[in-house]
This record gives structure tokens, C-alpha cells and sequence, in this order.
């Protein structure tokens, strides 16, 4: 039974009449309509207050049909005559006055001989009907959009929204339909999604923003939209009529149902206000809903994404569970596996150093609400590795039963280690400047003055003072007063220049002067101007002192070196000299000052140079000395022999930066020697001249027989051309033999040139002999000269090679007589051969005359030790010889051999690339 059949029951109980029960005839009803029937169903009379409105259809003379009131469709209810109908519902419609049908219902009873038909008015009853069925579609169609907007997939929705909004126009036709939501961004409102039938002007576009227009409107209900009412919004609806809906949520209205190009009141008059709202709401409610998860979800992920990143995460504590809740990225992190778990757990991380405390300020949260903060380590994960910092913030929401405590924990590892170490960097400086001799401080910049206001704490180990006492008054008092000036000046110059470095003595507490170093900076703010100077303060006394303690002592040095009577100089590796004294300046006939920059290598040779540079070159770190005689030409003076000290200075990598020399005139020890060589010289001409005057006689005697044989032909008249030639070839040979003697002599008077050459050895032994040989073979000493058959050079002056072998021909041939004197038969040989070696040549001269005395063998070279007796040994000899193959680079040395002495002469050989004549 539908809901209009129930309300008729009704009206028919208010109404109690039956139509079985009460059949009294003229118990005719004051309402509706009372229609008089015969049998065949014509109408014989009317009744009721309705049948003023009743039109007939075709009014006629007689009786009318019943079916001539009613509506065509009618007439298959009322088929046959009244007593058919009997016992039934009558629904019938009749044609009115009005021109709207009237729906009266009602029944057929007998009225005696005729029949009444009974009806009510029951329009109301099918108007309300018709409503509700309409209410209902309303709501069965929000439900479905409602449903659709909810169910359908994020992506979808705008798509199903649109769809929406189609099926809502297509029902009641609307041009042009829209979902306007606010904008929070933009403070207005904006057109969310929309649809326009394919007939229809396009008013809207998704996105389109639509201003504050909307906000004049009444929020509650929706509104039918004149154009002369609402003209703030005649650009919104295109200058057509329209209609809007709005919905509102607990904030307020949150969105607007736009329909455009309509009127309510034409297209859906039976379309209730509040359906409308209902449709709003099936539009907007899901729409925004999901905007709002959606937004919620957005955040979510920020909110937990940011968390990951910073090591960061929620908790909170339940306290009558005593678990606690974490954020799963928290959990993660913590490597915890599980995000909600009991208190004590959680508690387990934390390092024994912090849980106390921590634990502590938990309590203090739940039972005053007091906010936590706190800063925690949390064991490390792996054992290893130093605790994790955290720091952990919480605070109490709610009160009494509802109190919840929440909070979060930040990973502040990075920012602890840090803070860690600049402390400890802090403290490492803090000690290093108390220990050090510095003390840093800063002066405010007061209208030009410098005003001390910190000193670090080293300033009371270093001087003594509080910066209590080190007022600037104070300061400038303890000043040494030759310094002051020098510290007035310093300000002005930190002022003006911006930094300054000075040097000044400062008193200590307990008087004694400090030299500091002053190093100090003005610091200025953005626009440029002074604010503070910041400076150190360093003790140099112990430096300055030294200073002049070494300036004292160069001094001194100084003093010694110019006053020394040696040549000190310094000088570089291409021989230009950096410093020399006044002994080395008087030798070169300058002053000292003239020196720096003369060339030693300008007073040498081009030998002699070469030579020093030579041995210059192997001077090096292991053998910084080396010491030689070197030769100079000096102005004014022929030759100068200096005995030469060098000491090379390096740099770490071992090259040669300079040399420091002492130099010490040997000239006049050089003359003696020579004058002693010559003396020796001398003496060995003087033995010889018993020799030389047999070398010299014996010629003579060859000449003077053959000039008296000569003499004899001339007078006996024979002399043949062949006899006198033969002769005075004779003669002119002697001549050349003894020119050849005298000649050879002539060594012995010259002195030895100053200059070394390269000479053959070979050459000496030729002239020794050519003075030699004659005497020794008169005095029956047989000479056993080997060939040579190579050719080398060394180095020095060949007369003095010769003397060298003169002297030991010389001494074996007396120690041969001498023992010849005691044994006539002995037989005197003395043997002279040449060798030659890799680098050296050596020269043997060995005799049978029995030898030196192995205990004599040591001293024999000594000068003046001789076994000849007095007048007729020097004692010269073998010293001076030994001098001379020294001088050459050589060595002589002695032996014994089997039969007597063997000396030998070891010279080194010029190698070919050096031979220079
Ligand atoms: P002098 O010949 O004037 O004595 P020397 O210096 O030449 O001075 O010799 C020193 C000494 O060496 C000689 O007195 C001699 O005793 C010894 N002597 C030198 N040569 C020989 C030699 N060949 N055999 C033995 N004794 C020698």
C-alpha cells in the first residue's frame, strides 16, 4: 500500500462510514461529491460542495453517464452498471471546471431503487504521493552520485565527477552545470569540474577562477539568480538566468552547485529545495572529502620522507599500557623492527649515561606536564662505532584521562660530533694559548681610542697581570719608556692602516722587562667602520735577546776575521768573491770594500785556474775541505804561493752555494825551498867535480893526442887528406861530447821554471846519464840501462827529475866504491829501468852495494841525515829529492833488494786529454 493509500485509510476512519455497515438513504456525507445513479449508471442527482467544479464533457438533455464527467481513461473502471461496481474501490478522474483533472475516490452503494456513489477528493493524497516518489528518485540519484564519487579510484574521480554533474543535467535538463569549491590559495572561488550539455554555451572551464562573487549570496539555501538582483554575478553566469546551491560543512560553505542558463521554477517546480541541497552535498561532500584525504595523504608522505631524512620521527608514550608508539621510519632507523612496543624497550637504547636523566624527565611529562628536552645517546647499532646522538622533545596533551605524550627525536649526530669537536678544538687552543708565549686580546674602538676589554688567560703567566690591572692607563704605564713612542705610533697605524706589527717592551709584575711582538687587526661592521681590534701578543724576549747576542758575537767575529793576518774570504762556486779581509785586500792592493765581486780566478793561470775549479768540484758534503799551494800572479809581485784552505758550504740537496776560505802566504817558504834545492843542486855539482872533471879531461886527452899525431904527419911531411879528416872528425866528436857535458851543466846554475810541464821521464834519464855514464864506467861501475819502448808524459820540470836521478845515481855509486874499497874483485853494477802502469810510470834505480840498514831505512830521507863523513855527505840529497817527486804528485820510495838498494820514482801519468805545452 503506498504512502497516499494509507492517508485515505485514515481520512476514511476520521470518517467512519462504511459502506456495508451504514446504508441509510440519505446519510449523505457534507464533503466530496454525491452522485445519484439509476441502474444504468446515469447520473440523476448531485451533491457535495465538489460538484460546483465538476464540467461535464458533453453536456446533454437527458440524464448524463457517468462516464460523461469522467476522464476517457476512466471508463474501464467503471465497465458495466453501478451494481457491478459494488463491493470497489472507485479511483476516479474527472473533467473540472479549472481544467486540471479532480481525483476523487469513493464507492457505489445502494440508495433504495437507485444508487449512490460516494466520492472524496483525493488530489492532495496523489499530489503528496507524486512528491514523495520524486523525493525519493532526489535521493536514490544523490545516493548514487554520492556513491560513485566515493567509491571511484583518485585518478578517476574527476572523470566520475564530470559524469556526475552529466547525469544531474541530463534528469532536469540544465545547460550548463558546475562544481565550484574555495580556493584557499587564492581566497576565492574556482570552478572544480563542470559540464555543459552539446547544445549548450559553454559558461564554465575547469580551473576557471571565479572571484568572491559567490560570498554575496545567502549560504543556507539555494537561490534562484536574477540578473537584476545579482549583479556582481552577471559575468559568472554569462547574463543568464541561473541557479545555485550551496554546501557547507562545519567551517562554512565549501562549495556552490552552479546551474546555468535555468530556472528552477520552469524546469523541476517539483524539485524540493532540499533535494537540491542533497545534491549539493552527494556532489561536494565526497569530492572534498577525497581532496582532503588526498591532501592528507600528500602530507603523510612529506611528513614521513622528511622524517627518513633527517633521522627524525614521532612517538608516543601510552602510559597506561607503559608501551610506546613510534613513527615506522623512526622504528626503522632505530632497527627497532616492530613501531609499537613496551616503554622499557625503547628505554634499552639509550646509552646507561643518559636513561636516568631520561627516564626522569618521562616521569616529570606525565605527571606535570613538564615539556622534555633532552639530548641522548643511543647504544650503536653495530658495538663499534661511537652512540648515536638523538635529541628527543616531548610535551603533555590533553588533560586528566585524555593526556597523551608526544614528542619526536632528531638524529643530531652530525651537529653533536661537530659541536664535540669544536670544543675539543676549543679547548686544544685554549690550553695551547695558556702554554704558549702569547696572549691574545681585543680593544673596543671607542671615538678613536682603543680600549682594552679582553686578554686571554695567558697574560698572568706571561706578565703577571689581571685585565683588571691592565687598564690602558695602566698599560702605557708599564711600558718601557724608550717604547713608548714606538706603541703610540702602533695605534695610530692599527687605526689608520688597519693592522699593525710592533715590537715593545712590556714590565711584568715583578719588573722585569718582556720584548713582545704585537700583531694586531681592526675589525670593522658592514657599513666600515671600526668596531674592535683583535691582536696577539707574543714574547720575543728570549729571540730578541739571541739576536743580539749573535749581532755581539758576528761582531766579535767580524772583528777577528778583519784583524785575523791570514786571508779569510768567502767566495762563489765561479770564483767571485763575496767577502774578503783586509790581508787578502792588501795582497791585491785594494780596500776590503773593493773586493765583493773581484774574480780569484782573474790573479791564476789558465792551469792553475783550472786545476782549482777541479778541486773545487770535489768538494762535497762528506769533504767540505780541502786544502792545496796554489799559484798566483798577483799585481805588482811575480809570483805568490798561498797555502789555500777551502771549506765548501751546501744547501740540503748538496750543491755547492759557496766557499769560505783562509789563505796564508807561502812564498817566502816556496823561495827557501827552491833556494834549498838549488843549494843541494850545488852540492851535487861539487861532488860531481871530480866526475866532470873526468868526463871533461877525457876529450880533451883524445883531442890533444890526435892534434899531436896531427902535428907529428904535418911536420914528417905525410899528412894524408883521409888521416886528417879521420882525425878532426875525432876531435870535432870530443868537442860535441864535451860541449854536450857543459851544457848539461848548465841545469845545475838555472833555477827551475815557475811553471809545471809535461816532459817525457824517458828524457831525464837520457840527461842524467849523458852526465853520468862517462865517470861511472871510468870508475869500473858497470851501468845497466834498459830500453824502453813506450812513450808517456808527466808532469813538472825535467831538470829537477834529473837531479832527483842524479842524486841516487850518485849515492849508489858511492855506497859501490865504498864497498869496493875492502873487496877488489867485487864487481859494481848500478841497474835504471822505466815501467809503465796504468796511471803511473815508474823509474827503478838499483844498486849491489849491499844495501841501506833496515834500521837507517826510515830516517834516510830525513833532511841532512847522512853516513858520509863530515864535508862530504849533505844529508840533502834524498830529502830534497823526495820534495820534488812530492811536489809532482809522486812518491820516492826505498827498498833492499837481494843485492842492494832499489829506489823508486812513482809519477803520475798526464792522461792525453789533458796534455797542454
Ligand atoms: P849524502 O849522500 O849527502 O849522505 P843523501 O841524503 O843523499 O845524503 O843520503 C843519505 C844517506 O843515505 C847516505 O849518507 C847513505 O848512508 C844512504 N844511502 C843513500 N843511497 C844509498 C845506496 N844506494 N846504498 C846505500 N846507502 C845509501
Amino acid at each position: 500500500m503506498s504512502a497516499g493509500d494509507k492517508l485515505f485509510g485514515r481520512l476514511l476512519n476520521r470518517h467512519p462510514s462504511p459502506p456495508a455497515q451504514s446504508l441509510k438513504p440519505l446519510s449523505v456525507l457534507s464533503v466530496g461529491l454525491q452522485m445519484h445513479l439509476n441502474a444504468e449508471g446515469q447520473v440523476l442527482h448531485l451533491t457535495g460542495p465538489l460538484r460546483h467544479l465538476l464540467a461535464q464533457q458533453k453536456p446533454t438533455a437527458q440524464a448524463p453517464l457517468l462516464l460523461d464527467f469522467l476522464l476517457p481513461h476512466c471508463s474501464l473502471v467503471i465497465e458495466g452498471s453501478p451494481a457491478d461496481w459494488q463491493g470497489h474501490q472507485l479511483d476516479l478522474d474527472f473533467y473540472s471546471l479549472s481544467g486540471q483533472p479532480l481525483h476523487l475516490r469513493g464507492w457505489v452503494q445502494p440508495l433504495a431503487d437507485a444508487w449512490l456513489l460516494q466520492l472524496l477528493d483525493i488530489g492532495d493524497l496523489l499530489l503528496e504521493r507524486r512528491q514523495s516518489r520524486l523525493r525519493e528518485q532526489c535521493q536514490l540519484l544523490a545516493a548514487q552520485i554520492g556513491e560513485h564519487l566515493r567509491v571511484c579510484s583518485l585518478t578517476r574521480l574527476p572523470e566520475i565527477l564530470t559524469e556526475q554533474l552529466q547525469s544531474l543535467a541530463q534528469r532536469f535538463q540544465i545547460p550548463c552545470i558546475a562544481l565550484a569549491l574555495l580556493d584557499e590559495q587564492e581566497q576565492g572561488w574556482k570552478i572544480h569540474q563542470q559540464y555543459a550539455s552539446f547544445d549548450a554555451p559553454q559558461l564554465w572551464q575547469t580551473g576557471q577562477r571565479l572571484g568572491t562573487g559567490l560570498d554575496s549570496l545567502n549560504g543556507s539555501a539555494p537561490q534562484h539568480l536574477s540578473l537584476m538582483e545579482h549583479a556582481r554575478l552577471q559575468g559568472t553566469f554569462g547574463n543568464t538566468e541561473g541557479f545555485v546551491v550551496p554546501y557547507h560543512d562545519a567551517q562554512g560553505v565549501a562549495a556552490w552547485l552552479l546551474c546555468g542558463g535555468w530556472s528552477v521554477q520552469r524546469r523541476a517546480p517539483d524539485v524540493g529545495m532540499i533535494d537540491w541541497l542533497q545534491f549539493a552535498a552527494a556532489l561536494a561532500a565526497p569530492v572534498l572529502e577525497r581532496l582532503r584525504e588526498h591532501r592528507h595523504h600528500l602530507q603523510l608522505e612529506r611528513l614521513e620522507s622528511l622524517q627518513a631524512l633527517l633521522g627524525t620521527g614521532w612517538w608516543e608514550v601510552f602510559s597506561d599500557s607503559a608501551e610506546v608508539q613510534l613513527a615506522p621510519s623512526l622504528a626503522g632507523t632505530l632497527n627497532l623492527g616492530i613501531s609499537r612496543l613496551p616503554v622499557q624497550a625503547w628505554l634499552d637504547q639509550v646509552h646507561p649515561a643518559d636513561l636516568e636523566e631520561l627516564r626522569s624527565r618521562l616521569q616529570s611529562l606525565q605527571d606535570e606536564g613538564t615539556p622534555l628536552l633532552l639530548c641522548v645517546r643511543l647504544h650503536p647499532l653495530d658495538n663499534a662505532s661511537t652512540p648515536a646522538w638523538y635529541r628527543l622533545q616531548g610535551q603533555a596533551l590533553g588533560v586528566g584521562k585524555n593526556r597523551r605524550l608526544v614528542g619526536f627525536m632528531l638524529d643530531i649526530s652530525d651537529i653533536k660530533n661537530q659541536e664535540q669537536n669544536a670544543a675539543a678544538a676549543h679547548a686544544r687552543l685554549d690550553n695551547l694559548i695558556a702554554r704558549s708565549p702569547a696572549v691574545i686580546y681585543v680593544q673596543r674602538y671607542v671615538e678613536g681610542a682603543l680600549q682594552s676589554t679582553f686578554f686571554s688567560d695567558s697574560l698572568g703567566p706571561l706578565l703577571g697581570w689581571t685585565l683588571a690591572e691592565c687598564t690602558d692607563a695602566a698599560l702605557v704605564e708599564r711600558l718601557h719608556p724608550e717604547d713608548r713612542d714606538r706603541y703610540f705610533e702602533r695605534t695610530r697605524q692599527l687605526l689608520r692602516e688597519g693592522s699593525v706589527s710592533s715590537r715593545y717592551r712590556l714590565r711584568d709584575s715583578r719588573g722585569d722587562y718582556h720584548w713582545l711582538l704585537d700583531e694586531a687587526k681592526l675589525l670593522r661592521d658592514d657599513l666600515g667602520l671600526p668596531v674592535e681590534a683583535v691582536g696577539l701578543w707574543l714574547d720575543v724576549t728570549e729571540a730578541t735577546l739571541a739576536t743580539e747576542r749573535v749581532k755581539q758575537s758576528e761582531e766579535r767575529y767580524r772583528i777577528l776575521v778583519e784583524d785575523s793576518p791570514a786571508m779569510i774570504c768567502r767566495y762563489r762556486p765561479d770564483l767571485t768573491l763575496t767577502f774578503g779581509n783586509k790581508p787578502l785586500a792588501t795582497y791585491l792592493e785594494c780596500t776590503p770594500e773593493q773586493l765583493p765581486g773581484v774574480n780569484l780566478g782573474s790573479w791564476m793561470s789558465p792551469e792553475q785556474r783550472k786545476a782549482f775549479t777541479q778541486r773545487l768540484s770535489q768538494l762535497s758534503l762528506e769533504f767540505p775541505v780541502s786544502t792545496a799551494e796554489i799559484n798566483l800572479q798577483l799585481p805588482g809581485r811575480e809570483h805568490a804561493w798561498w797555502v789555500w784552505s777551502d771549506r765548501g758550504v751546501f744547501d740540503q740537496q748538496g750543491q755547492l752555494l759557496e766557499i769560505q776560505a783562509v789563505g796564508r802566504d807561502n812564498t817566502e817558504v816556496r823561495r827557501s825551498q827552491q833556494q834549498l834545492t838549488q843549494s843541494a843542486k850545488m852540492a851535487t855539482l861539487g861532488e860531481m867535480a871530480t866526475g866532470l872533471a873526468h868526463e871533461i879531461n877525457q876529450p880533451l886527452n883524445v883531442m890533444r893526442m890526435a892534434i899531436v899525431n896531427v902535428l907529428k904527419r904535418l911536420s914528417n911531411g905525410d899528412a894524408q887528406i883521409d888521416y886528417l879528416t879521420d882525425k878532426l872528425n875525432r876531435i870535432d866528436a870530443q868537442l860535441q861530447r864535451a860541449a854536450r857535458v857543459v851544457d848539461h851543466m848548465r841545469v845545475f846554475g838555472r833555477r827551475s821554471e815557475i811553471e809545471d810541464h809535461p816532459f817525457n821521464p824517458i828524457q831525464a834519464i837520457e840527461g842524467t846519464l849523458s852526465l853520468l855514464a862517462e865517470g861511472m864506467r871510468g870508475k869500473g861501475v858497470d851501468l845497466r840501462i834498459s830500453e824502453t819502448d813506450f812513450e808517456v808524459l808527466v808532469r813538472g820540470h825535467v831538470d829537477q827529475l834529473e837531479q832527483v836521478l842524479i842524486n841516487l845515481m850518485v849515492n849508489a855509486r858511492d855506497a859501490l866504491l865504498g864497498k869496493r874499497e875492502g873487496n877488489p874483485e867485487f864487481k859494481p853494477w848500478i841497474a835504471v829501468h822505466a815501467e809503465q802502469h796504468e796511471q803511473s810510470v815508474r823509474l827503478w834505480v838499483e844498486d849491489n852495494g849491499g844495501g841501506i840498514d833496515h834500521r837507517l831505512l826510515e830516517r834516510i830521507f830525513e833532511p841532512f841525515f847522512t853516513t858520509k863523513p863530515v864535508g862530504v855527505g849533505t844529508g840533502l840529497g834524498l830529502s830534497v829529492s823526495y820534495g820534488i817527486v812530492e811536489n809532482m804528485g809522486g812518491t820516492l820510495s826505498v827498498e833492499n833488494a837481494t843485492e842492494g838498494a832499489r829506489f823508486c820514482i812513482e809519477l803520475p801519468v798526464v792522461p792525453p786529454d789533458q796534455i797542454t805545452r
